[in-house]
């Protein structure tokens, strides 16, 4: 930061935010940096013709700014940018002066003008600006792939100036998509399921199921890692941990072997879907994937699926395991997942799951046990876990 580069321009997506929305988007957009910047010193954060202006105060720290507005979704790419006059002369030399002794290969300068009454056209302002820079640096102009790219926004009042572009989190601000659970496993795939419904807008509620006592609390610490590490982008989550171990050790007890599984992942979604309901969830989210165990097999995902009538999403049911090993990887989840744990599922799982469980079977496999009951149990027993960025864990009552 330099004494007059004290402002971060944040462009958000354009197409994705067309329409009557519009306005509301950015409001939202608006108040989502201002709580991620929480503990930074700003001096505002305000909608500019187009784009957003933070405002960094005296105190405030660009790197950490920069980490904070990197993880917000909604954001198309963002650069730490200075204020100058429309004046050419003034302008190039406070360009100049925050280059400093900065050297670059090649460069272009490429304006923007909101205001399209200004009296010169960008190409004109372009050659103006250039040709100043160009005498003082002696650089070389490349306008297809310059080393160093110089934007200026002329806005009506002044004109904004940065080098580079920052790229942003994508996707849309979080709050404007509607409620979601996610059936979040210490695993890789839940994860990145959850991650990638929260990029399109959506709050996403986190339900984990451990088998504590029988197993360590191993699960447990690893999905509130994944949770505060995903509450950067989406600033306040919620997690509910269900005791699982004493369901798994009834169904044990009364179903066939190969269909324990299925079983099992219905008894999730019926409790999930309680839990989503308290929270005013609009549907829940899995990390399944068609194929990637003999548990995900299309007959039985829509076996498992029918224990509910709240929509299932499942984000990554067509990709493969790669693909979502490297987004897990980019997200920064993925060490977190490959911590080894013993998952509940595995303790209780036979060798030889069906791939094939008909719903008949199972649902008469449920028969013999008390489905409510063990549902309410888990519902009531759920704990509760409130998580927010840029603080730490509380504790509530649920
Ligand atoms: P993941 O990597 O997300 O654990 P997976 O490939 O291990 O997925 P499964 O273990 O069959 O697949 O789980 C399928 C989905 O069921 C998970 O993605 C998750 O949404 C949900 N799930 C499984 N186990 C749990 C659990 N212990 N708590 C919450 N959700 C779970
Ligand atoms: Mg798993």
């Amino acid at each position: 930061m330099t004494e007059f580069m004290n402002s971060v321009v944040v462009h958000y997506k354009e197409l994705a935010l067309k329409g009557r929305n519009r306005p509301w988007f950015i409001q939202v957009l608006v108040r989502n940096l201002r709580s991620a910047l929480r503990g930074v010193d700003v001096a505002a954060v305000r909608s500019v013709m187009g784009r957003i202006e933070i405002e960094l105060g005296p105190g405030a720290s660009w790197a950490e700014a920069r980490e904070r507005v990197r993880d917000v979704f909604g954001i198309a790419n963002f650069s730490l940018a200075g204020r100058a006059p429309h004046d050419f002369q003034a302008l190039a030399a406070r360009i100049l002066a925050d280059l400093g002794d900065r050297h670059a290969a090649s460069f272009r300068v490429s304006v923007r003008r909101t205001d399209k009454r200004f009296p010169l056209t960008s190409p004109q302002i372009e050659r103006e600006v250039g040709g100043l820079i160009k005498q003082a640096k002696g650089w070389r102009v490349d306008l297809d792939d310059p080393a160093l790219d110089i934007h200026v926004e002329m806005l009506p009042e002044h004109a904004f100036y940065f080098f580079g572009k920052e790229p942003g989190a994508g996707g849309l601000p979080t709050g404007t998509g509607g409620r979601l659970a996610c059936l979040l496993s210490g695993g890789i795939d839940s994860p990145v399921a959850a991650y990638r419904m929260m990029r399109r807008g959506c709050t996403v509620l986190f339900v984990h199921f451990h088998s504590y006592p029988i197993l360590s609390r191993a699960s447990q610490e690893k999905v509130r890692e994944i949770v505060a590490l995903l509450t950067r982008h989406q600033l306040r989550s919620r997690l509910a941990l269900v005791a699982f171990g004493e369901i798994q050790q009834q169904v044990l007890l009364a179903s066939p072997p190969e269909l324990r599984v299925v079983v099992y992942r219905r008894l999730m979604l019926r409790i999930a879907d309680r839990i989503a309901r308290k929270w005013h969830a609009r549907a829940l989210v899995t990390g399944e994937v068609v194929g990637q165990v003999a548990s995900q097999t299309l007959e039985n995902l829509t076996t498992i699926a029918a224990a509910t009538t709240m929509e299932v999403l499942r984000p990554l049911v067509g990709m493969d395991k790669d693909e979502i090993t490297n987004e897990a990887e980019r997200i920064g989840t993925l060490p977190i997942s490959n911590i080894p744990d013993q998952d509940c599922c595995q303790l209780f799982t036979p060798r030889h799951p069906s791939t094939r469980a008909r719903r008949e079977d199972v649902e008469r496999a449920e028969a013999a046990l008390p489905i409510d009951a063990m549902v309410e149990t888990a519902v009531t027993g759920a704990l509760i876990e409130d998580f927010r960025f840029p603080m730490k864990t509380e504790k509530v009552d649920s």
